[in-house]
Parts: C-alpha cells; structure tokens; sequence
C-alpha cells in the first residue's frame, strides 16, 4: 500500500485526552442538553449545563436552577446570582475566570395554589444527575472547588456536612485536591435585613479563601510538580 502521507487521516484517532478541554466540555454539554434520567426532564424549560472558564482552576457547584436559570439555561442568573456575581467581584473575580455548575441540571419545583416554586431536588434526583457534574469535574480537574450551600457540599465534601460548623474550611476531596463551602447565595438573600449582611461577608471571605488556595496551590505544583 502506497503511503499517501495524509496525516489528516489520523486525527480522527486522536486520544480523546489531546481534545482540549473546552471542546469536551461541549461534548458533554451536547449529551446533556438530551438527558431524561429522572422527571426533571419532563417539566423543564432548559438543561443548566454550567458555564464559564473551562480551564480555570476555581470551580464553583450550586444546587440546582431556580426559575431564571431554567428561563435561560445559564447558572446563576436570579437574585442569588446578583449577590454572587458582587461577592465574586469583591474578590475581583469575574464569571471568566471560573466554572459555575449546579449538583443538579434541572430545575426540581413543585405546583402549589396554581403557582409553580421551586423545591429542593430529591435524592433520587441527584443520584440521576451527579454522573453529569464528575464528568464536568473530570475534564476540567479544578483544583478548588467551592460548594455553594449545604447540598453540594453534602455531594462534594461528605455526607453529612454540617453548614453552620464547617464552612470557610478547607477539605481534601476525591474530586479537587481542596473543596470549601459557603453559605448559599439564596439562603443569604433570606436572611438579610436593614442592619444584617445575611452572612454577605461570609461569602465573600469563603470566596477570598478559595482564591487565595488556588494561588497557594498553584505554587506549590510549580516548585513540586506531580
Ligand atoms: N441556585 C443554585 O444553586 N444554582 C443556580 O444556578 C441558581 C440558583
């Protein structure tokens, strides 16, 4: 057989690893736009894939879509959003600089006296959807991950975590070498009042933590590579 020398030919056997990690992460995003792994599926509007930087190594994980997120198919976008996008720029971090994903992709609500609000996702919900966010965290190995609210830090962190005593503190998990979780921006904007931040500061100094571990991390990779 004559060598035709068309090297093109060969791309398509590329080891997937050589992809970069956008054009994964778009594969993924593609296969989860069509998911119906639980009943999310039948009541939403969008899938709320995740969005941002996805090379960044600061990867934020809420909860689940609210009603805006599901409107639009972008994370973070309600009230919760607006108070997480002015912590964010407290620390001068904008939504390109990191990743922000949900434990689950649909929005989980209920009908009540002919209004729709949201719910909390059911465990059967989450064990459905999960496999799609460790495939997000598999692409984009971030090396902090900060758990907004008590549900991702219960997936990310463990089990039984406890919000009240164990925010602000760093953890090593399976999925990045330091998780930490905040306050949720939602239960925040509950809990404000004329003379109270909500707990405001609270995020903002998790969030400062967070970036000042990727900081930390990233030099000691440097002078320590693995
Ligand atoms: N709350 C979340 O946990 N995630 C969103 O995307 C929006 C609100």
């Amino acid at each position: 057989m004559t060598d035709t020398g068309d090297l093109s030919l060969f791309d398509e056997h590329k080891p997937r690893d050589e992809r970069s990690q956008a054009e994964r992460l778009d594969e993924l995003r593609a296969e989860c736009l069509q998911c119906t792994a639980c009943g999310l599926a039948d009541t939403r509007q969008n899938v709320v894939f995740g969005e941002g930087n996805p090379e960044s190594p600061l990867m934020i994980v809420g909860e689940g879509p609210g009603q805006n997120e599901d409107a639009t198919g972008r994370p973070f976008v309600g009230r919760a959003g607006v108070l997480l996008d002015e912590a964010l720029a407290a620390c001068k971090i904008g939504r390109h600089h990191i990743f922000i994903g949900n434990v689950v992709k649909c929005r989980a609500c209920i009908r009540e006296n002919g209004r729709v609000r949201n719910r909390p996702p059911a465990p059967q919900e989450i064990a459905a959807c999960t496999p799609w966010l460790e495939k997000q965290i598999a692409i984009m190995k971030p090396l902090v991950i900060l758990c907004l609210g008590a549900p991702a830090a219960k997936f990310i962190i463990k089990k039984d975590f406890k919000m009240t005593r164990e925010r602000g503190i760093f953890y090593p998990t399976r999925y990045a070498r330091h998780a930490i979780a905040a306050l949720h921006p939602a239960y925040i904007l509950r809990q404000m009042g004329s003379t109270n931040d909500g707990g405001k500061s609270l995020l903002i100094a998790d969030i400062e933590a967070a970036r000042l571990k990727v900081v930390e991390t990233k030099k000691e990779l440097k002078q320590a590579p693995v």
